[in-house]
């Protein structure tokens, strides 16, 4: 039995709470490669960001050099109605694993939207409201930026229209209803609606949809309209720059007690959760006055940074966006219908990209049976049952754990438990009825994405 002078949960109070986002490209030697305009292969400026985003989120994606950043006080008041989310000690889970290492995680799923996607969400349709537009577009994949972006949008009185992944759309009516609950237009995509919806479904009648088909047709209906701006729940370097209260909140709350974390893991789709949890340690990696250990887990059914290229391609399916330089399957690759667990994404955070490219962050591929394995044994000793992204995290987690069961290092252990999965029964009913398998696709597979990268000169 541990000595438990740690509580179990960790809190900060009001003066505790972070003020700034923390900007990590600031410390970066060598920044993320620039968006590039499409038609041109130029670097985009504010002004060509300005028709896609509102005018303060474009400045926020292109600020390479301001490490910290004022949260604007209707953010901080909003963000007190859910934060600070609670840093919690497992002493629950390291007890049923029976290791010496210590594990925490920071838990953002005690908002109605279930994920950390509010964080992000309230900051953009703040900057949409103040900049005196009419609504926003998004698209969602398994709907909870769809959920947290109606939120905040409920909240401020916003107009928001989602594009949702038709597959989703079908089988998660429970967040389609809980988007419209909150006054959002939900549109299955591909869709008639836009002119790349159209293009999409003469080509492919069946498809189930995928993100990145749903981005381009939320582009589209932004930039057609006017008073409409566009939004994106994850991948930009404003979305981690959001996010990175999460890593501020859970140092402040580390600090507190003198803990300093070994190993930091979180899950990755678009990395914008684990950018933005990891952002302050590795600030001080970067800056060379600590050094942590940082772990991005991904599908090995959606392997991006594991199996993925690291050079220019489009955010969408539909090439109406600009080009990102990230470690991307192509933004043709579809997941195989069997994969049920999230992280869909074909590509990665430019930040998170070239952080795993220079060496400082490493990543890993996990199975989706281990990943519910692991779902199922952290649901049954520590209470929250958590979202099968979480618990992607949660696997490498209690790998890490185990490990240090062999070798008796006592390591402290931190990751990020994104989200709760109560919209996720049919991904459990799945599992439990023995009916998930494992799909790891083959080179063949990948080569067939990598075929459609954009022909550019990838070296600038
Ligand atoms: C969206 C989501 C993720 C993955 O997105 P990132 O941008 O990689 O963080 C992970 N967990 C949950 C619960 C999510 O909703």
């Amino acid at each position: 039995m541990k000595n438990k002078e740690i509580p179990y949960k960790i809190y900060l109070n009001e003066q505790e709470m972070p003020k700034q986002w923390y900007n990590v490209r600031a410390d970066m030697k060598k920044k993320p490669a620039p968006l590039l305009n499409p038609g041109t292969l130029e670097p985009m400026t504010a002004d060509d960001l300005y028709v896609v985003f509102c005018e303060e989120l474009a400045h926020q994606e292109l600020d390479d050099t301001t490490a910290y950043i004022d949260i604007p006080q209707e953010i901080q008041d909003f963000y007190r109605m859910y934060r600070p989310s609670p840093l919690v000690r497992a002493y629950c889970l390291e007890e049923k694993l029976k290791t010496p290492a210590k594990i925490y995680y920071k838990f953002e799923g005690n908002n109605t939207s279930g994920s950390h996607k509010l964080n992000s969400a309230i900051a953009q349709a703040y900057y949409a409201k103040k900049q005196g537009l009419i609504g926003v577009t998004t698209e969602t994949g398994a709907g909870q930026w769809g959920t947290a972006l109606s939120m905040a949008c409920a909240y401020l009185d916003l107009d928001c229209d989602v594009y949702m992944v038709k597959v989703s759309y079908e089988q998660k009516p429970f967040r389609r209803e809980v988007m419209r609950t909150y006054g959002t237009k939900v549109t299955p995509s591909p869709s008639t609606a836009t002119e790349v919806g159209k293009k999409i479904l003469a080509e492919h009648p069946n498809t189930t949809g995928s993100l990145g088909c749903a981005i381009s047709e939320a582009v589209e209906s932004a930039v057609s309209r006017e008073g409409y701006r566009y939004v994106l729940g994850s991948v930009l370097n404003q979305v981690l720059l959001h996010q990175s209260i999460i890593g501020l909140e859970a140092k402040v709350a580390l600090d507190k007690y003198g803990i300093v974390p070994d190993v930091i893991i979180g899950c990755a789709g678009g990395g914008s959760n684990l950018g933005g949890l990891i952002s302050p340690f590795m600030g001080e990696k970067l800056r060379g006055e600590k050094d942590y250990q940082f772990i991005a887990v991904e599908p090995a059914s959606c392997p991006s940074l594991t199996r993925g290229k690291y050079v220019y391609d489009f955010c969408d399916t539909g090439m109406v966006t600009p080009l990102a330089k990230m470690y991307t399957l192509g933004s043709g690759f579809i997941p195989s219908a069997n994969h049920a667990g999230g992280l869909r994404y074909h590509g990665m955070s430019p930040v998170v990209s070239e952080l795993f490219h220079q060496g400082l962050l490493e990543a890993r591929s996990v199975e989706q049976t281990s990943v519910f394995e692991a779902a199922e044994q952290f649901a049954r000793v520590e209470g929250i049952l958590p979202a099968p992204e979480s618990s992607h995290a949660i696997r490498v987690a209690i790998d890490e754990a185990l490990r240090c069961k062999e070798t008796g290092e006592e390591k402290t252990i931190l990751f990020g438990l994104t989200g709760t999965g109560y919209f996720d029964m049919l991904a459990y009913e799945k599992y439990n009825n023995g009916e998930m398998g494992d799909y790891i696709p083959s080179d063949e597979d990948l080569q067939k994405g990598f075929d459609g990268l954009p022909d550019i000169p990838q070296n600038r």
